[in-house]
C-alpha cells in the first residue's frame, strides 16, 4: 500500500479504538498530533506513545473549538462516544461531536489541503432489514429512538464529509466500522466484549439482554486499524465498511467467552435493549476487491488476546 502521510491529526486518538490508530501511524513513520477531551478515554491508552518523539497528545474538545495547525496530510476523525452505554448518558455531547465536531476537523483538513476519514459507523444502517449490509443500504434508523443521538449524528456527519468532497475540494473519505473488539476497551464502556469479559473474569453473572438471539460481527482491532488505514489511502470517497462478516448470536459470546476464560459464571438474562439491531454483518466486498483488505484475526484468537490483556492489565482479578 502506498503511504505518503507525513502528518496527522486524530481527533479521539485517546480511546479503544484511537489508541491503536495512532500507534500504527506512528510504526508507519507518520508523526501525529492526537486531540482529545479524555471524556469516554484515557491517557492511559497513550502509555507506549509518550516517548515517541513523533506524537504529541493535546486535551482538545474538538466539538467545541475549531483547531490550528499547519502541515497536516491527514485529518482522522474518530471523536465520540461510541458505546451505547456511553452515548445514551452523553446524548447531546455526541450529537455535537458529530456534527459542530465533524465541520471542525473537516475545516482543519480543508486549511492544511489534507485528506480527512471519517470514522463513521454500521449504526448508519439501524436495525437492518438488509442481510448482509452492503454500503448500498440506507438504513432503518428510528430519528427519535434512544440510539439515534448517535445513529443520526454519525449519518449527519457522512453527509457533511460527502459535502465537503463534493463541494470544498476536501479528499473525503468515509469508513463504516463494525463492532471491534480488543485491549484497551474500558472495562466499564457496557460493551458487549469488554463486560462479558471482565465479568467471567470476576467469576459474576454473565448479563445477557433479551434472550441472546440477536447477532453481531466481530472484528479484531488491530485488522480494523489496517482497515481505517487502507481506506484513508485508498482511492474509494464513498462509504466503505470495515468489519469481520460472521455473525454470532450474543448467547453464543456469552458461552465462548465464558469457556475461554474457563469460568463458571452463570448467564443471566437481563431485558432486551430498546431499539437496537437484531442482527448485524458486513458485506466487505468492496473493501476487499479495491483496497485489497479483509480481517485476518479469528473471533477466538482476538479474544483469546483480549481476555489476557484484561487479566493482565485491564484492571480486573482473575476468577478464583
Ligand atoms: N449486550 C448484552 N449484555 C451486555 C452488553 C451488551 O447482551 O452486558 C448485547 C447488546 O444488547 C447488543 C450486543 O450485546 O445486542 C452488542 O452490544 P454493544 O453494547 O457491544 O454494542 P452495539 O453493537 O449494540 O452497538
Amino acid at each position: 500500500m502506498y503511504w505518503d502521510f507525513g502528518r496527522a491529526v486524530v481527533t479521539g486518538g485517546a480511546g479503544f479504538l484511537g489508541s491503536h490508530l495512532c500507534e500504527e501511524l506512528i510504526a508507519r513513520g507518520t508523526s501525529v498530533v492526537c486531540l482529545d477531551n479524555l471524556s469516554t478515554s484515557s491517557a492511559r491508552n497513550l502509555a507506549a506513545l509518550r516517548s515517541e518523539r513523533d506524537f504529541e497528545f493535546v486535551e482538545h474538545d474538538i466539538a467545541r473549538h475549531g483547531y490550528q495547525a499547519d502541515g497536516i496530510d491527514l485529518v482522522v476523525h474518530m471523536a465520540s462516544p461510541a458505546s451505547p452505554a456511553d452515548y445514551l448518558r452523553m446524548p447531546l455531547q455526541t450529537l455535537r461531536v458529530g456534527s459542530n465536531g465533524t465541520l471542525n476537523a473537516l475545516e482543519l483538513a480543508e486549511r492544511n489541503g489534507a485528506r480527512f476519514l471519517l470514522v463513521s459507523t454500521s449504526e448508519v444502517y439501524g436495525d437492518p432489514l438488509r442481510h448482509p449490509q452492503d454500503e448500498s443500504y440506507w438504513g432503518n434508523v428510528n430519528p427519535v429512538g434512544p440510539r439515534a443521538v448517535y445513529d443520526e449524528a454519525k449519518r449527519y456527519a457522512e453527509a457533511l464529509t460527502s459535502a465537503f468532497g463534493a463541494h470544498r475540494d476536501v479528499g473525503t473519505r468515509i469508513a463504516r466500522v463494525f463492532n471491534s473488539f480488543g485491549p484497551r476497551m474500558r472495562p466499564g464502556d457496557g460493551r458487549v466484549v469488554s463486560t462479558f469479559v471482565c465479568q467471567a473474569l470476576r467469576g459474576e453473572a454473565i448479563t445477557v439482554n433479551g434472550d441472546g438471539s440477536q447477532t453481531r460481527s466481530l472484528c479484531y482491532v488491530d485488522d480494523t486499524v489496517r482497515g481505517l488505514l487502507a481506506v484513508a489511502s485508498g482511492r474509494l470517497a464513498t462509504p466503505v465498511n470495515i468489519g469481520r462478516p460472521g455473525e454470532i448470536p450474543v448467547l453464543g459470546l456469552a458461552e465462548l467467552v465464558r469457556s475461554l476464560v474457563g469460568s463458571h459464571s452463570p448467564i443471566h438474562h437481563t431485558d432486551a435493549a430498546v431499539d437496537e439491531p437484531r442482527r448485524r454483518c458486513p458485506d466487505i466486498s468492496l473493501a476487499n476487491a479495491e483496497l485489497g483488505w479483509r480481517p485476518e484475526v479469528g473471533v477466538v484468537e482476538g479474544l483469546r488476546r483480549t481476555i489476557s490483556w484484561f487479566a493482565a492489565e485491564g484492571g480486573v482479578s482473575a476468577a478464583g
